[in-house]
């Protein structure tokens, strides 16, 4: 089973994201790169180079449903009539009719997110998603953790590992221990955890960071000798940036516990003092990763929590 990263073009700040061809019976391509021009030549180039066509492929697996994965889907599924395309049903990006906007302005809100910012997200949230077409509820068959795609040469295991996105999965070939681990693994910086809602319970916001931790502690069983990631370079040394990323956490905690005073804060007036340079792009983000250390600090007895003024605030422990 020969797996082919093809590097293709996004308009976003993290620059290319890899898709894989799978080149192998049946055609199976993960991810897609977003709907812009220079996204859909960059990745039939890369498939014309494997002697491949759109027409050939026969599934569109995601591994999750970020705009730079997942925008072409529609169009590829489209032109390849027979292919499926396969994603988790945590993820939500790809659905149309979704209440979304509504569940994520609560989310904001309860994290202290002034109105007019709130109104600024909203905008550039609506600008992303014209990099990606939406799918209607029967045109999408569900990833399952722990079945297989099958191929006529072996298999990849399907491993749901949540954090970065609710429904992000990952692909583990385990006769030589390689997984594709889409935006969960990256080789140069710490995935972001962003701010959803709780698949199960949209009022309540999903436990990102937490969720993250117990993914990439799944990953690490599998002992992994080569993991391809949605950006950069593939990892080589998986156990080094596990350690690494365990760091990286606990010392990002330690600054935001710090940052949380007596009197009581909400997750944006950290964000706001752990990146007080970050323009509107960034805010979303800032806030995200407040949140998700806030959260895990919590859960882990480090501050308190409570709420006021529909607002959660959160306190140093005396
Ligand atoms: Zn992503
Ligand atoms: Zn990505």
């Amino acid at each position: 089973m020969r797996i082919i990263p093809i590097s293709v073009p996004t308009p976003f700040y993290i620059g290319p994201v890899n898709c894989y061809l799978i080149h192998e019976d049946p055609l199976t391509l993960i991810d897609t790169g977003p709907k812009t021009k220079e996204a859909n030549e960059a990745l039939r180039e890369g498939l014309r180079k494997a002697r491949v066509r759109v027409a050939d492929l026969k599934r569109i697996v995601l591994t999750h449903a970020h705009e730079d994965h997942c925008g072409l889907a529609r169009s590829l599924r489209d032109e390849a009539k027979d292919a499926k395309v396969l994603v988790h049903s945590w993820e939500t990006g790809h659905r149309t009719g979704r209440l979304e906007h509504a569940e994520h302005r609560a989310l904001l809100v309860r994290a202290g997110v002034p109105d007019k910012e709130i109104e600024s997200m909203r905008r550039l949230y609506q600008d992303v998603r014209m990099y990606a077409d939406s799918f209607e509820q029967d045109e999408y068959s569900e990833l399952r953790d722990e079945e297989e795609l099958e191929f006529d040469n072996g298999a990849l295991r399907i491993i749901h590992t949540p954090g970065h996105t609710p429904g992000s999965c990952s692909f583990v070939r385990e006769a030589d221990r390689t997984v594709i681990a889409g935006d969960c693994v990256l080789k140069r910086i710490t995935p972001n955890p962003i701010l959803s809602p709780d698949p199960i319970d949209p009022t309540r916001r999903f436990p990102s960071l937490a969720e993250y931790l117990v993914s990439l502690a799944r990953l690490r069983t599998f002992a992994p000798t080569l993991v391809y990631g949605g950006h950069g370079e593939p990892v080589k040394d998986f156990e080094e940036l596990f350690n690494r990323y365990l760091r990286a956490v606990r010392e990002r905690q330690a600054e935001v516990i710090k940052l949380v005073p007596k009197a009581g804060a909400t997750a944006w007036d950290v964000s706001r003092e752990m990146f007080p340079e970050t323009d509107d792009v960034h805010r979303f983000l800032a806030v995200s990763e407040a949140v998700a250390h806030l959260d895990l600090a919590h859960s882990e007895g480090k501050i308190g929590l409570e709420m006021a003024d529909g607002k959660e605030v959160y306190r140093r422990n005396a």
